[in-house]
């Protein structure tokens, strides 16, 4: 089975998983998108109204944003996959409570066990804490972190996340210079694949 038939499998599991919190107050799943094949998954907080209205992560302000930094570094927006850590939109956008992220862990973690990225790009607060717990984000956004995954080496870089930066100029600044980082972190990833594949021969 491929990773798309894979992803829409789990899909369909979420959609019938009647034990998930905030589907009362939700108008769509919004599962994610993307390419299932990225080396790149980028991971936000939760829908707001327009991705609870269209069922599709960062379609609003926020995602305007994030499409003009991923410009910035020459990628397509259809070439990375994008998700969230709860995947119903809290009520009045408020912050997603521990027990949701709890609940919606397993069905991210199997995301990004299916997808397999190199690299993952937290948005915010949450979805850094799930990868790098007990730290503020000011001190940590655009740092390469390496860890472990499932026994996988991957690298997380923690990003403010792009609503902070509509609110705030130096976060602005911030979270720009932190996707220049991008590329060169991606060729690195893969260039130390490269010697792996090589040593191991
Ligand atoms: N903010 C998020 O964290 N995720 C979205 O999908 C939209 C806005």
């Amino acid at each position: 089975m491929d990773k798309e038939q894979k992803l829409e499998n789990l899909r369909k599991e979420m959609e019938n998983d009647s034990s998930l919190p905030l589907r009362k107050g939700a108008t769509n799943l919004v599962f994610g998108e993307g390419n299932p094949e990225t080396e790149i998954l980028f991971i936000g907080e939760g829908p707001g109204y327009w991705e609870d209205q269209k069922g599709i992560p960062f379609v609003g302000n926020a995602g305007i944003l994030l499409n003009k930094l991923l410009q910035s570094i020459k990628v397509n927006r259809e070439d990375v996959f994008v998700t969230n850590v709860v995947c119903f939109r809290p009520p009045n956008n408020r912050d997603p409570l521990p027990e949701e992220i709890n609940a919606f862990k397993p069905y991210i973690d199997k995301i990004i066990n299916i997808i397999d990225p190199k690299i993952i790009v937290t948005l915010g607060r949450f979805s850094m804490a799930k990868f790098i717990p007990n730290v503020f984000i000011s001190s940590v956004h655009g740092s390469v972190n390496n860890i472990k995954w499932n026994d996988k080496d991957k690298v997380v870089i923690p990003m403010y996340h792009p609503a902070a930066a509509l609110r705030n100029g130096n976060v602005m600044n911030m979270i720009k210079n932190d996707f220049l980082t991008i590329p060169d972190v991606l060729k690195d990833v893969k260039s130390k694949v490269v010697v792996d594949q090589m040593t191991l021969v």
